[in-house]
């Protein structure tokens, strides 16, 4: 299990690495894992926390072609490993865009006993950035609202999802961006559960969203299709690690389609 507590690398000369590479390529570790057992940690190490009590530290390197892009990753590790690389992903976002002091532009210095990054002529103090998204499955009757957006693979449909805006709720976003991108009202709202998604750093709250109706209005921006379709009769789907999956797989359960 992953325990969220800084290492010190006073007390931890060695321990579990990850090696990530340009653009999130991660090599391959012990076990089929991302993590690699090594007695000396590289120089530039960041401490990331502790896996099964050892530490676990992120090293950046320029990697090769035999290291895997994080999605696969994540689609193919044991669960509770994808936490370590959505981690990882994130911390070294972070330290990427986040070198210079957003107030008056002086170098930043890491703190190291938390994810903190200080200014040491104004004070200032930037903490990684997470972003929370509304991820919604909008329903009527036994009856899946998707959509694809023009980035998607072709032929994927998928759930419906939008940043939350400064000052609003997570519920309020729900309601207005179903309506912004389809045009459809919804009545009874119902939060399901949140998951981590570090493309770049956003945390996906998914909810259940019933539909009042089921007439679409596309706004044709952001979504480049969006149809109502019954369990027995679905598109591509999106793949099977996403929250957005496991809203549909859940809803299907529920109307008795799986
Ligand atoms: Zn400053």
């Amino acid at each position: 299990m992953f325990r969220r507590e800084l290492p010190s690398l006073e007390h931890h000369s060695g321990g579990l690495l990850l090696r990530m590479g340009e653009e999130g390529l991660i090599a391959p570790g012990d076990h089929a894992g991302v993590l690699v057992e090594v007695a000396q940690w590289p120089d530039n190490v960041e401490p990331l926390g502790f896996w099964h009590d050892q530490p676990v530290a992120l090293s950046l390197e320029a990697g090769d072609e035999r290291w895997l892009p994080a999605r696969e990753w994540l689609a193919h590790l044991p669960g509770s490993q994808s936490v370590i690389v959505s981690t990882a992903l994130q911390i070294a976002t972070w330290q990427r865009d986040h070198r210079f002091c957003g107030r008056c532009g002086t170098a930043m210095q890491r703190i190291e006993s938390e994810f903190a990054m200080q200014c040491m002529t104004c004070g200032h103090r930037n903490y990684p950035r997470i972003s929370p998204c509304i991820i919604t499955l909008v329903t009527f009757g036994e009856d899946l609202l998707l959509a694809r957006s023009p980035r998607f693979p072709p032929g994927r449909y998928s759930t419906l999802a939008g940043f939350i805006e400064p000052g609003e709720s997570a519920e309020d976003a729900v309601r207005r961006e179903v309506f912004e991108e389809v045009g459809v009202h919804v009545g009874r709202i119902a939060f399901y559960r949140s998951q981590s998604w570090p493309f770049p750093h956003s945390l996906m709250l998914g909810f259940f969203a019933e539909a009042a109706s089921r007439r679409i209005a596309i706004d044709g921006v952001e979504i480049a299709d969006a149809a109502w379709y019954s369990p027995r009769h679905l598109p591509q789907l999106p793949p099977p690690y996403s929250i957005s999956r496991e809203l549909i797989e859940t809803h299907l359960k529920a109307v008795g389609n799986r």
